[in-house]
């Protein structure tokens, strides 16, 4: 059986990527460089939305080897928050439209959910509550955490076993 395989595509079509399979997570993140990274794309001109209305970043994360770019790759543009940030956010400079981000030493990307169309993974949590700013109150939909929970690194090091070992 093939394993699901989830377009993102940037808002003019020019730039395609896909993720392979479930995802290692699907959550929201309230950091403050997430926040700051998705409100510095969105300011860009005619940018379509990366962050949630209360300004929360929700992605879709794969490995590395479960994520790849089909068409525009060429189109793609590395922004930084700061000169020595560790975190790429990639942007397809076509449109302006936020793709993924790449923290530098890891294994994973992780990819705009409002970039996605058709059927999605439910959102599992939402992390770094403690930077969330919003005036409405956060959704009790699924657990949130004030900083990166036990279980996000349980998965993250679960896929890390899962890919040394060519599964
Ligand atoms: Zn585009």
């Amino acid at each position: 059986m093939g394993k699901i395989i989830r377009l993102a595509s940037c808002a003019c079509g020019t730039v395609q990527c896909e993720g392979v399979g479930a995802p290692i997570v699907s959550a929201v993140c309230y950091c403050s460089d997430c926040q700051e990274g998705g409100r510095k794309i969105e300011a860009l001109p005619g940018a379509p939305r990366v962050l949630e209305a209360d300004g929360g970043a929700s992605y879709l994360t794969y490995r590395d080897d479960r994520f790849r770019c089909v068409s525009g790759a060429e189109m793609l543009v590395a922004h930084r928050i700061s000169d020595r940030a560790p975190t790429r956010r990639m942007v397809a400079s076509c449109c302006n439209s936020g793709m993924f981000l790449k923290f530098e030493p890891g294994f994973w990307i992780s990819s705009y959910r409002l970039r996605y169309s058709g059927d999605l993974p439910p959102i599992e949590m939402r992390n770094q509550t403690r930077s969330r700013r919003a005036e409405t109150a956060i959704s009790s939909d699924v657990p949130s955490f004030s900083r990166f929970p036990m279980r996000l690194f349980a998965k993250l090091i679960r896929a890390r076993i899962e890919m040394l070992f060519g599964l």
